[in-house]
């Protein structure tokens, strides 16, 4: 072992879903949307000015920015905006958990927080969810160095409503309270309301899941100014042009086009409906599901085995072998059509 090893900084890192990429595999394993972006990202696209590459993108994202502030009505200075949730979540963590307090999240949820916590030394402890995955609100109330959930949470698709949130966020003014909204848009209302009251509250969202556009990478947070300049300090000391020039230009195509992007979600959510009724009939036990994917379980199959048998036809879903659920398979939900394949294989493997 050469001395330097002994230095290096070791984490077990985070493991993405797979991104197999055959065009007749159905791939409802990482919960991106079955639709394409808005038809403006696609003209933009055609008409986007590579002359524009040969220059830094605005280090500040106002354009996008602004856009995104006049969506949600807030003001341009409680909006940050990063390549994906994932690195708003990184600079989230980096920025407000400094606590020698652990900071406290659902065992059973994204799994990328446990490896920032590891990555950045904070200290964490995990809080268990009731036997129906649900979060249990009153373990958040104080002694933590900062909270982070997701809601709805994944993978259990489990949403809970605001007074839920606010009861968090009021029981905890001293830490930064972080509600990931990765898949808000398929469930309820989101937090972001909340925000003029709780100087605490930082809402995290993304354009992955319900925009349709998660290989072009812009996740944002939501906040008080305050907590959007402590990030933008943060981000400023690590890397100013995190946004690409095609990004900045197309999420605010895509964040234009309301209708589309409503009429994108409704479709998924009849899907859903549709889906789990077809799953029920099958015997699959889930709860409601609040996100674009269901987490079930069977009791007469092991999830291992139809994760499996359901690979082998390329039909992709997500499997997690983690303890309380190592029987549950998570399925994104895709098109009429591609859900209606998964249901057939799953009639015919249950015969
Ligand atoms: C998908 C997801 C993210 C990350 O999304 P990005 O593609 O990085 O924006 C963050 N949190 C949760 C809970 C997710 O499921």
């Amino acid at each position: 072992m050469k001395l330097w090893q002994d230095k290096v900084r070791k984490v077990v890192p985070y493991t993405p879903g797979e991104q197999p990429n055959r065009p007749s595999m159905i791939k409802l394993n990482t919960n991106e949307n079955p639709y394409p972006p808005a038809p403006g990202v696609r003209s933009l696209l055609d008409h986007f000015d590579e002359d524009r590459l040969r220059l830094y993108p605005d280090p500040a994202c106002r354009n996008l920015n602004q856009t995104l502030a006049d969506y949600y009505h807030v003001s341009e200075d409680m909006v940050f905006t990063g390549v994906g949730s994932d690195d708003v979540l990184s600079v989230a963590f980096l920025t407000f958990f400094n606590s020698d307090k652990p900071i406290f999240f659902p065992d059973i949820t994204y799994s990328f927080y446990p490896v920032w916590a590891d990555v950045y030394r904070i200290p964490y402890e995990t809080k268990p969810v009731d036997e129906n995955f649900r979060i249990v609100k009153e373990d958040y109330f104080g002694g933590s160095g900062g909270i982070v959930f997701p809601n709805p949470n994944a993978p259990t698709s489990y949403y809970e409503n605001l007074s839920f949130v606010e009861d968090i966020v009021k029981n905890n003014p001293d830490v930064v309270v972080v509600v990931d909204e990765a898949y808000i848009d398929f469930a309820g209302p989101s937090a972001i309301e909340l925000i003029p009251e709780y100087d605490n509250l930082l809402v995290v969202q993304t354009f992955s899941k319900s925009r349709s556009m998660a290989g072009m990478r812009i996740g944002y947070a939501i906040g008080q100014p305050a907590l959007i300049k402590a990030m933008n300090d943060v981000k400023y000391s690590i890397n100013s042009y995190t946004m690409n020039q095609t990004s900045l230009v197309l999420g605010v195509e895509a964040v234009k086009d309301e209708a589309y992007f409503k009429q994108c979600v409704e479709k998924i959510k009849a899907t859903r409906s549709w889906t789990a009724n077809e799953l029920r009939k099958l015997g699959f036990k889930f709860n409601e599901p609040g996100a674009n994917f269901i987490f079930a379980s069977h009791p007469d199959y092991k999830a291992s085995d139809l994760f499996a048998a359901l690979r082998e036809k390329d039909i992709y879903v997500r499997y997690f072998s983690l303890p309380r659920i190592d029987n549950y398979l998570r399925i994104t939900i895709g098109t009429d059509e591609q859900m209606q394949t998964l249901i057939e294989f799953l009639k015919n493997y249950m015969k």
